[in-house]
C-alpha cells in the first residue's frame, strides 16, 4: 500500500481522527461529580472571578493551546478551506502532545476576512494558555498575528512564520560556524517572500545578519527599491527591498554566502550553486521538492556545500517540530503573556548549542546508526532527541522571565529536573 492509502486507513480506523479528550480527576462517586461540576465547581469559578490568573491554577488553561487555522495555506496544498484543514490541525495537536505533553484544541474557522478571524480568535482567549496560528496565508498572516499579539494577553505564535525562522536560524548559526564565517559578514539570498521567508529574514537580523546583506527574491526576481517605489511589492516585501539593479535569483546568488529557499521546487540550477562564494550554505526548504536537490547541490561543487532541506530523507532536516512544542512548553510553564523575540532567539541558540554536543546512542540508533556528529551533515538536532525538550523549554522560560513576559518566576534547575523526570 502507498502512503496515501496507509494514511486514509490510519485516520479512519475507529475512532476516526487522531485525538480525544480524557479527564484528569476522579469521577467515580457522586461526591466526585459534585466537585467536578455543580455545585462544587462554583468555588474555583469565584476564585477566578476574583483573580483571573487563578485560571492557571484551577483549569487546564495553562497546558492548553488553540491551534487556529482558516485553511487558507495548508501544507503545500493551498487554500483548501477550514474543514479540509482539520486533519492537519489534529496532527499538530498530536505533535504538541507527543513532544511536549501539551493539550490542543484544534479550531478550524470558516473565515477568510482577517478582521473577523482576529475577532473570533480574540474571543477564545479565556480558553487557552496560548494560540498557535497555523496555515494562514500571506500577507494576511502578518497582520493577524501582529494584532492578536497586541490584543491578547497570552502567547500568539504563527508557526509557519516563526517555526521556520527559528529552526533555520539555528541551522544558520551552526552552518556559519562550520564554514568559518561571521553572521555579520554573510551575504544572504532568500528565495521567496511569503510567510516563512519574511519571518526568516527578520529573524536572521535578530541573530546578527545585517539587513543590508539580505537580498530577497520573489517570483518576479530581486525585490529592489525601484520595484518598491513602483508599488510592485507589498509592505512586508518592501522591508527587504535593496538598492540593486533589477535581476533574477541567479543574479542575486552570484557570490552569495547563503541561499535560503522558501519558494518553489527545482528553481535553482547547479550553475547557480557554482556561482556562489566558497563554502556556501544552502537551505533549500521548498516542500515536497526543494529548490535544488541535496545530491544535485552537493555534486555541483568540490564538497564545500553545507546543505539543509525540509526533507526527512536527507541530513539536516529543517523541521518545525524542533521548535513549537518546546517554545510553548517553556512559555506555558511561566504563564507567559507573549512569545517575544528574546524567547525565539533563546530557542534558536539552545538548538544550535545542542547540536554541538555528543549525540546519545539511542538517538543515533533511531536514525539508522549513521554517525551523528557536529559538522556539515549534522548542524541541527534530530526531533526525536529527548534532550531538545530539556534544553529548549528552560531556555525559553528563562528568556521569558528575563524579558518580562513571564507571569510567574520558576526555579530553572528544578524545572529542568522536572522535565527530565
Ligand atoms: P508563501 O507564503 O506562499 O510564499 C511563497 C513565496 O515563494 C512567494 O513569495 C512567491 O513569490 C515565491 N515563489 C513562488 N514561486 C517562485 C519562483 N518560481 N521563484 C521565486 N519565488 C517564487 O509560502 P510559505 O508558507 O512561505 O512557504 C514557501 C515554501 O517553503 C513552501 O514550499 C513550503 O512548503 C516551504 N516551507 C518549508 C518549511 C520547512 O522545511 N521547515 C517551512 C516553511 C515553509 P510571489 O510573492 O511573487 O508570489
Ligand atoms: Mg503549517
Amino acid at each position: 500500500m502507498g502512503l496515501d492509502e496507509d494514511s486514509l486507513e490510519y485516520h479512519r480506523t475507529d475512532p476516526p481522527g487522531k485525538i480525544e479528550i480524557s479527564t484528569t480527576k476522579p469521577t467515580n462517586t457522586q461526591r466526585d461529580l459534585s466537585l467536578a461540576y455543580s455545585p462544587g465547581v462554583a468555588a474555583p469559578c469565584m476564585e477566578i472571578a476574583d483573580d483571573e490568573t487563578d485560571a492557571y491554577s484551577y483549569t487546564a488553561k495553562g497546558n492548553l493551546v488553540g491551534v487556529v487555522s482558516n485553511g487558507s495555506a495548508v501544507l503545500g496544498l493551498g487554500d483548501i478551506g477550514a474543514q479540509a484543514s482539520k486533519p492537519v490541525m489534529e496532527g499538530k495537536g498530536v505533535l504538541f502532545k507527543r513532544f511536549a505533553d501539551i493539550d490542543v484544541f484544534d479550531i478550524e474557522l470558516d473565515e477568510a476576512d482577517p478582521e473577523e478571524l482576529i475577532t473570533a480568535t480574540k474571543m477564545m482567549g479565556p480558553t487557552f494558555g496560548g494560540i498557535n496560528l497555523e496555515d494562514i496565508k500571506a500577507p494576511e498572516c502578518f497582520t493577524i498575528e501582529e494584532r492578536l499579539g497586541e490584543e491578547m494577553d497570552i502567547p500568539v505564535f504563527h508557526d509557519d512564520q516563526h517555526g521556520t525562522a527559528i529552526i533555520s536560524g539555528a541551522a544558520l548559526v551552526n552552518a556559519a560556524d562550520i564554514a568559518g564565517k561571521e553572521l555579520e559578514e554573510l551575504e544572504v539570498v532568500i528565495s521567496g517572500a511569503g510567510a516563512s521567508a519574511i519571518a526568516s529574514a527578520r529573524f536572521y537580523v535578530s541573530l546578527g545578519v545585517r539587513r543590508e546583506h539580505i537580498t530577497m527574491c520573489d517570483s518576479s526576481g530581486i525585490i529592489t527599491e525601484e520595484r518598491a517605489r513602483a508599488g510592485d511589492v507589498n509592505e512586508y516585501k518592501r522591508e527587504f527591498a535593496r538598492d540593486l539593479p533589477e535581476g533574477s535569483l541567479a543574479d542575486a546568488m552570484e557570490g552569495a554566502d547563503v541561499l535560503v529557499g522558501l519558494s518553489a521546487g527545482g528553481i535553482v540550477s547547479q550553475e547557480m550553486v557554482r556561482s556562489m562564494n566558497e563554502d556556501p550554505i544552502i537551505f533549500a526548504m521548498a516542500n515536497p521538492d526543494p529548490e535544488i536537490g541535496y545530491e544535485e547541490a552537493k555534486a555541483a561543487r568540490e564538497d564545500d556545500v553545507i546543505m539543509a532541506t525540509g526533507r526527512s530523507d536527507y541530513p539536516n532536516q529543517v523541521n518545525n517540530v524542533l521548535g513549537f512544542p518546546f517554545i510553548f512548553r517553556g512559555a506555558l510553564d511561566v504563564r507567559a503573556t507573549e512569545i517575544n523575540e528574546e524567547m525565539k532567539v533563546a530557542c534558536a541558540r539552545a538548538l544550535a548549542d545542542l547540536a554541538r554536543e555528543d549525540v546519545p546512542d539511542a538517538v543515533v540508533k533511531a536514525y539508522g546508526d549513521e554517525p551523528l556528529q557536529y559538522g556539515p551533515e549534522y548542524i541541527i538536532p534530530k526531533p526525536v532527541d529527548p534532550r531538545v525538550l530539556f534544553r529548549v523549554a528552560p531556555a525559553v522560560a528563562e528568556a521569558a522571565m528575563e524579558s518580562g513576559a513571564a507571569r510567574t518566576e520558576i526555579d530553572l534547575e528544578e524545572y529542568e529536573e522536572q522535565l527530565e523526570a
